[in-house]
């Protein structure tokens, strides 16, 4: 189904990411992390693309596609900075041969030594996708991407994308909601009108933290920080005090009228899981 004809059946969608595994995780493992995913009963479930592209993006698409036999909704990730026009008609085709309606547009991030020649930003995604059938999203972010120190202009790329065809948007993750409310305000007010779901990762480890706010920029709470030193030396205490902070700003953006949420689930049903109870316990989503 088009995540646009969710969007407006639905006051409060429920979406997980996944993400291709590394040859690690079997054919079987990976079903039974689907199946169980699925069984939460999300709106969609979305796969991330490698931005290297190439090698990647046949797993991307195979993952987006075993997600539809689950009967649930998928988005797949496509990234351009890496790849020449080509290379992306390609990937294109075998999503639409797949029978993939949903894509996420993403500029991704440069890889050393190869420099972009036929796209530079998502925006340049956007308008080669539009008129192809899919429904295409894009990614938005709460406290400004990394490259930009001016929110105002990174907000005037946001509308850009949406006129070049996104009709929704998925945000970067954040741990202090306010700021996801008050970059929704703003860009209401510069006139986004899609849909936008909130991301949320919840902390699992302190290397995986440090890794998250280097690449992306989020800022993180005190509380958070708290957290970190207070379990430091039981990680599994800290990852189920993270999986609790999650869920509670879950539960937060839910009660606050959000368009979405979306769970980057890093492959771990456990994580959507505790997510989903608690908002199933305050009737944020069926039981
Ligand atoms: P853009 O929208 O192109 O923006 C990138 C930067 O360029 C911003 O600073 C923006 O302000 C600026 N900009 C945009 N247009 C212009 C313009 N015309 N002139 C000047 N500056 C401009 N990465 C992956 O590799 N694979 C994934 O699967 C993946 N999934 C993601 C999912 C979500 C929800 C999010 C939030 C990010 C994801 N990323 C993924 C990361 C993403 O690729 C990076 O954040 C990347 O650096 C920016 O991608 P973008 O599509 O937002 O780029």
């Amino acid at each position: 189904m088009k995540i646009s004809e969710i969007y407006q059946k639905k006051d409060l969608t429920l979406s997980f990411e996944v993400f291709p595994p590394k040859g690690d995780l079997g054919a079987d493992v990976l079903r039974d992390v689907l199946a169980e995913l699925s069984g939460l009963g999300p709106d969609f479930i979305s796969v991330t693309y490698s931005a290297g592209g190439g090698g990647n993006s046949q797993k991307t698409v195979e993952l987006a596609g075993l997600i539809g036999e689950y009967g649930t909704s998928s988005i797949a990730h496509l990234t351009c900075i890496n790849s020449r026009r080509e290379e992306i008609g390609a990937v294109v085709e075998a999503m639409k041969r797949r029978g993939i309606e949903n894509i996420l547009a993403l500029r991704g991030d440069r890889v050393e030594g190869k420099e972009p020649t036929d796209f530079f930003h998502a925006t340049e995604l956007i308008a080669e996708l539009r008129g192809q059938g899919f429904c295409i999203g894009a990614a938005c972010y709460p406290e400004g991407h990394i490259e930009n120190d001016s929110p105002e202009d990174d907000l005037t790329h946001l509308l850009e994308k949406e006129a070049a065809g996104a009709e929704f948007f998925v945000s970067q993750l954040f741990f202090e909601n306010g700021k996801f409310y008050r970059f929704l305000e703003r860009a209401r007010s510069r006139g986004l009108r899609g849909p936008v779901t909130a991301g949320v990762m919840p902390i699992l480890s302190k290397a995986q933290i440090s890794r998250m706010i280097f690449m992306c920029g989020a800022s993180l709470p005190s509380e958070i920080i708290r957290l970190l030193n207070r379990h430091e030396n039981d990680p599994e205490a800290l990852r189920q005090a993270g999986i609790a902070y999650a869920a509670e700003q879950a539960a937060d953006l839910a009660k606050n009228g959000v368009d979405g949420v979306h769970i980057y689930t890093m492959n771990q049903p456990d994580i959507a899981r505790a997510v989903v109870e608690r908002l199933r316990a305050d009737g944020y989503v069926g039981v």
